[in-house]
């Protein structure tokens, strides 16, 4: 029964799953066992030692090679490739079928072969020789070694792939104790391996058919999971870490095999990211890692089971740090103007009105300050429009260094531009436009070795805000700085005017 066992699930898994990883080992040792099993019964029938010598040489045929090939099925069941070195391995059975065939000759193998008629059937007797144990000792070992194989998989695995691995390693288990009750003696004679080994494939056969074990091999979640640019984390009603994969390790670098089976919150030392997870909801979250920040976008999905029960939660989180960073590069290109890289109206104007709507919450000064160029339309008619572009540049340049961190400007058209003093008084603003106005008249641009030099027009506008107070704008503010620059300009240019509702335009 047990030959044929072996037998048939041989050529039911030759059929049904040819192609999956471990079935080519699978396949020859169900085979080599039923073999072994055949030859052992007919060993077992005969009456004779001559017969029972015969078929237990037909035995060593098969049986010696059923270790290597049970390692072979293991190593491969769990994703690693069989080297050419693994096929040392064979040294030993080949060593084990030479010595068991030529023992007459040396008695390496038994030491004595004889028959046994006390029980109630003959039997053979054998007294083991030092090869005896070194086959037998390689047996144990490629067996336990099988199993080791297996568990330090179980560890890493899905639940899913846990149950298939169990009944794997379960499957071992017979013919360990076999080889134990044999090697002792306690079988009486009778070599409980053949029997234990059909039990081991039995199990293992009922992996294969009820979860389908060579299909869904641990090997598909490896190459899938492992190569996901996505970190993933997968937990479990109790939020206990389940599985991770390598990408995981970016964002929650201390993560290691046995934070498996521990709570997610005991394993995070930010309490930020910790409490962010705790809420289950998408975000994103910024790390250091050297100095660099690294954005992540997390998720959640909900781990649900045929009945629609929740059993579990995978946190996944991209790196989007490229992203963030293009994202605040172009908001940055978008912001500036090209030719002054200072801030464009349309910024400027934004910028503007979130201040002031604040300013009308708290109250307090601010200063707005506009210049343009004098005579411009002469510098690009005498030196062309490229010198033109030039000393607009070098103009901008010398006002930012004349600005406090506080200020900012903007280019409000052509040659005409803008400055926000906030937390400024008229005063102050007035005084620190002409600073400005000195420094572009005493500057000189040089293009094509002509130095080239401009002045420019002032016009300044103030407003102190109560608290609370809703009649001015921006607008208004920049209208005002607009009237007192055309008073500078018909004053007669290269100075700085300012906006009084007294209709006094003052001249500093
Ligand atoms: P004023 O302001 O003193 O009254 O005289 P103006 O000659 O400067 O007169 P206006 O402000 O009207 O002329 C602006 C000129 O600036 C017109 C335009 O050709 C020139 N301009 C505007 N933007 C640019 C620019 O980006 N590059 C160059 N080269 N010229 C520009
Ligand atoms: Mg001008
Ligand atoms: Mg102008």
């Amino acid at each position: 029964m047990a030959g044929a066992i072996s037998l048939f699930l041989s050529l039911y898994i030759r059929v049904k799953a040819k192609d999956a990883p471990g079935v080519k080992p699978y396949i020859l040792v169900t085979l080599l066992s039923s073999i072994f099993t055949f030859a052992y019964a007919f060993e077992l029938a005969s009456t004779s030692l001559k017969e029972m010598k015969f078929w237990l040489g037909v035995e060593y045929l098969a049986m010696p090679f059923i270790p290597v090939y049970v390692l072979f099925m293991c190593l491969e069941y769990v994703g690693r490739k069989i080297k050419t070195w693994n096929y040392a391995l064979f040294i030993i059975p080949i060593t084990t079928i030479f010595m068991m065939q030529t023992n007459d000759l040396h008695h390496l193998y038994y030491k004595s072969m004889n028959i046994n008629n006390e029980g109630p059937f003959p039997l053979l007797k054998l007294e083991w020789g030092p090869w005896f144990y070194i086959h037998a000792v390689f047996l144990f070992v490629c067996l336990t070694l099988s199993v080791f194989v297996l568990l330090r998989e179980y560890r890493k695995s899905l639940f899913l792939f846990r149950m298939q691995i169990l009944l794997m390693v379960a499957g071992f288990i017979s013919p360990i104790i076999a080889n134990y009750f044999y090697l002792n003696d306690w079988s009486k004679g009778i070599d409980l391996g053949p029997i234990s080994l059909s039990i081991a494939f039995i199990f293992h056969g009922v992996a294969l058919i009820s979860l389908q074990m060579f299909n869904v091999a641990p090997i598909a979640r490896e190459s899938v999971f492992e190569s996901l640019k996505e970190g993933v984390i997968v937990l479990n009603q109790n939020k206990v870490i389940v599985d991770y994969n390598k990408a995981a390790l970016f964002l929650i670098p201390q993560l290691s095999n046995h934070h498996i089976g521990k709570s997610i919150a005991d394993v995070i030392d930010d309490p930020i990211l910790k409490g962010k997870l705790d809420e289950e909801l998408e975000f994103d979250y910024t790390s250091l890692l050297e100095d660099r920040a690294i954005h992540f976008r997390i998720n959640f999905t909900e781990v649900k089971n045929k009945n629609g029960v929740q059993v579990g939660k995978i946190i996944t989180f991209m790196n989007v740090t490229e992203k963030v960073q293009m994202e605040a590069k172009l908001k940055q290109l978008a912001s500036l103007d090209g030719l002054t890289q200072v801030l464009n109206r349309t910024f400027f104007m934004k910028k503007s009105e979130m201040l002031f709507d604040d300013l009308m919450l708290d109250g307090g000064n601010i200063s707005i300050v506009m210049f343009d160029i004098d005579y411009f339309k002469r510098v690009n008619d005498t030196y062309g429009h490229e010198a033109g572009d030039i000393v607009l540049t070098r103009v901008t340049s010398i006002v930012k260094e004349k600005l406090r961190s506080v200020d900012y400007m903007g280019r409000y058209g052509g040659e005409e531009f803008i400055i926000c003093m906030p937390e400024t008084t008229l005063m102050e603003a007035t005084n620190r436009a002409n600073i400005i106005r000195q420094a572009v008249a005493e500057s000189l641009t040089t293009f094509n070795k002509v130095e080239i030099q401009v002045t420019s027009s002032f016009g300044v506008s103030h407003a102190l805000l109560e608290v609370g107070e809703e009649s001015y704008s921006i607008q208004q503010l920049i209208r005002e700085a607009d009237q007192a620059l055309y008073a500078a300009k018909h004053k007669g240019r290269n100075c700085v005017e300012y906006y009084s509702t007294d209709e006094l335009l003052l001249q500093i």
